[in-house]
């Protein structure tokens, strides 16, 4: 899952991008409206922070012009506590939902993975298929119960997977929904890494579309 932070403010952006990237996520950041509004308008993000107050381009206004180009991610806007008119406005012009500051970290997260999950069709915390578990709460894999030790990376591309299963995936996706935007994207990555998982996990469990890409199901025969 890969996520974009719009903040002006240095040592703030620098928090969200610390957490979000601590609790498994790719995350790109961006200082001001315009370069967080082109981004926002070129890369596929499955969720934006975005800061109401920003330099070149306020927030409402970024928020606005992705929504007239069906840009469609869940974004969360984060607002002055003491302007209640903000919320409003931002909620009117497309957020999804948003925090007030100061907030604390743990809100926030917590506020993210509601609409990741929700954004992929998912209404609890805990996302199952078949004998795998993932706890989006405490990035914790378990197959049968037992607890599957995954790296940070292999965890994004299961977590990716487990939000999307039973629908084929192709590698350009997981590419851009799985790295940074400055990362060296090398697609060969990928099967290293789903090879990895399918050692850890029941092999038969991420199938291979021919052409295609790759399928999460607990059910073998799934076409
Ligand atoms: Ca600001």
């Amino acid at each position: 899952m890969r996520i974009l932070v719009v903040e002006d403010d240095r040592d703030l952006n620098r928090q969200l991008v610390r957490a979000l990237s601590d609790a498994g996520y790719a995350v790109d950041s961006s200082f001001d409206g315009e370069d967080g509004y082109f981004l926002g308008d070129t890369e596929p993000y499955d969720l934006v922070v975005l800061d109401i107050g920003l330099p070149k381009m306020d927030g409402i206004s970024v928020l606005e012009q992705w929504r007239r180009s069906e840009r469609n991610m869940p974004v969360i806007i984060l607002t002055a506590r003491d302007r209640w008119s903000d919320k409003v406005a931002g909620m009117d012009a497309g957020a999804d939902d948003y925090v007030a500051k100061p907030f604390h970290m743990e809100e926030l997260l917590a506020r993210v993975r509601a609409q990741v999950r929700r954004a992929s069709g998912h209404a609890r915390n805990e996302i199952e298929c078949g004998p795998i578990r993932l706890d989006t709460k405490s990035a914790r894999v378990t197959c049968d119960g037992e607890p599957i030790k995954l790296t940070s990376h292999e965890y994004r591309l299961l977590a990716y997977l487990m939000h999307h299963h039973g629908r084929v995936v192709s590698r350009t996706e997981l590419v851009e929904h799985l790295y940074e935007q400055d990362f060296d994207r090398d697609s060969n990555t990928i099967e290293v890494f789903i090879g990895r998982l399918r050692k850890k996990l029941p092999p038969e469990l991420i199938q291979t579309v021919r052409g295609l890409g790759y399928r999460l199901s607990a059910d073998p025969d799934a076409v």
